[in-house]
């Protein structure tokens, strides 16, 4: 059975004897664009190539690509713990041209690697396309002798990508695999496609038009190729294993998170483990890469995610800090593949030693009077909003983490509400401010930096559609 290590060598190789150049893996700050928060997708480093601006000497690259999606566009923390195949951190195999080779080949080297070199049952694959391309559609029946039942079209922007209003886009094929009908949910397209049986592997994209700011298209003269598959779910399968959690990776994790906390690693406690795990992944390649918990941006992007894993240990019964406990198993599982996370390994433990110490000191509080509220609250309600905030304002809970602890209670937090006890305490500190003798200016520089945020990067909710696959 091959390890993660194992199958992300593989997929590197094969791209590499076809012709494609082994590109190391960026940052997770994106280094070319400061409108992203996280790179969250194999194409972000390449994003000048697509449209011509830069190019370099290969036209045609392969790459695992460190991603996280916690914030910004791209969120899938909610879905961690919940489904089979979420998590904040993971690592995006991807190969790409440069207006090199198009469908046919994308087509061909995917499913080849799938049913070849993987050895994948093509039974039990199939696919989507965007509803128009019936391009794609005579592809993967030529190439890969899949039958009309098999290839599903799809009309929404799920297959199709677009980076933004303007610029380089096109339509999508993704590739699912049948765990069969022991799993709930139903085929892509269907009502309950969201669903853990038909598990989405990877996805293609033709870049294939350019759009203009009047709505039209033309065809682009260099086309090109973005793909995005996740390790994990690919290993899963391959692994024999429905739950990216069950690899062997996260099995490793997910032990060490167990002997930490001297709890069963398959017990009642299995979703706190998951969690931990996770976040523990997302963290720690956080912090390799330069970000350190704050108050605001990325900073605090990581924070609410440590505080989320710090609630999780916290139920399993910790009695002292966890997490940094089990940086070492993710260094022995991951350091080859990725060194900076060895480099890094004193700065990781430490900030995450340090920033659990001083949240355990409010969180055992704050839980207590989470509880004792929702003991109080009629059935069906949900936690008024002054509660959320003060739990926010005084015992350091994020509003997720809150929302987080509540869905396990089958209820959410009332949001309108949270939000007029965090405007009106803006207003009181803005009124503090002007009335302790300061002169205007203060007030003026407080209503620059409100307008405008505090924040190392802007627009990352318009702009983050650039970092989908
Ligand atoms: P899904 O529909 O399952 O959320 P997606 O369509 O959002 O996936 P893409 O943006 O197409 O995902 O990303 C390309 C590939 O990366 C996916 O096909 C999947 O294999 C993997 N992937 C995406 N999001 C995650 C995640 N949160 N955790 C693990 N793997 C992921
Ligand atoms: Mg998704
Ligand atoms: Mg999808
Ligand atoms: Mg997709």
């Amino acid at each position: 059975m091959p390890s993660l290590n194992e199958i992300r060598r593989t997929f590197l190789d094969y791209f590499a004897g076809n012709g494609h150049a082994e590109v190391p893996s960026s940052s997770l700050v994106p280094r070319n664009d400061p409108t992203l928060m996280f790179t969250a997708a194999g194409m972000v480093q390449f994003k000048n190539l697509f449209t011509g601006i830069e190019t370099r000497d290969y036209t045609r690259a392969v790459t695992a690509q460190k991603c996280v999606r916690a914030g910004g566009k791209h969120n899938d923390l909610d879905n961690v713990g919940y489904t089979a195949r979420h998590h904040t951190f993971f690592e995006m195999l991807g190969n790409f041209s440069f207006g090199d080779y198009f469908k046919d080949d994308a087509i061909a080297l995917a499913w080849t690697l799938l049913t070849r070199e993987f050895g994948i049952d093509p039974d039990r694959l199939l696919v989507t396309v965007y509803h128009t391309d019936d391009e794609a559609v005579e592809i993967w029946k030529r190439v890969a002798g899949l039958g009309d039942d098999r290839i599903i079209r799809i009309a929404t922007d799920d297959n199709f990508w677009s980076a933004g209003p303007t610029g380089p886009c096109g339509p999508c094929t993704e590739i699912f695999y049948d765990h069969g009908p022991g799993i709930a949910g139903g085929p892509p397209g269907s009502p309950d496609e969201d669903g853990d049986r038909f598990i989405e592997i990877w996805n293609l994209v033709f870049m294939q038009y350019e759009q203009f700011a009047d709505g039209t298209r033309k065809e682009l003269a260099a086309k090109s190729i973005d793909t995005g598959m996740g390790l994990e779910r690919i290993g899963a399968l391959l692994q024999g294993k429905h739950d990216n959690y069950d690899t062997d990776l996260f099995r490793a994790l997910i032990e060490a998170s167990a002997a930490a906390t001297g709890t069963e690693p398959d017990g009642p406690g299995n979703v706190h483990h998951r969690v931990i795990a996770d976040h523990l992944r997302s963290c720690s390649f956080l912090i390799a890469d330069g970000v350190l918990p704050s108050n605001e941006g990325r900073g605090y992007v990581l924070r609410r995610i440590m505080r989320r894993a710090m609630r999780h240990a916290h139920l399993l019964g910790a009695e002292r800090p966890v997490m940094h406990r089990l940086v070492g198993e993710l260094v022995r599982q991951m350091g080859d593949a990725y060194p900076e996370l060895g480099y890094a390994r004193p700065m990781i433990e430490e900030t995450l030693e340090s920033e659990e110490t001083r949240f355990r000191q409010t969180l055992d509080r704050g839980l207590r009077l989470l509880d004792d509220e929702v003991a109080r609250l009629p059935d069906g309600t949900d936690l008024p909003g002054e509660t959320a905030f003060k739990l926010y304002d005084t015992y350091g809970f994020p509003l997720d983490l809150t929302q987080d602890a509540l869905r396990e209670k089958g209820r959410g937090v009332n949001t309108e509400s949270f939000d007029s006890a965090m405007a009106a305490q803006k207003a009181k500190a803005r009124a503090a401010w002007v009335g302790s003798g300061e002169t205007a200016d203060a007030a003026i520089w407080y209503d620059v930096a409100e307008a405008h945020g505090i924040t190392e990067f802007l627009g990352y909710d318009t702009l983050e559609a650039e970092a989908s696959v």
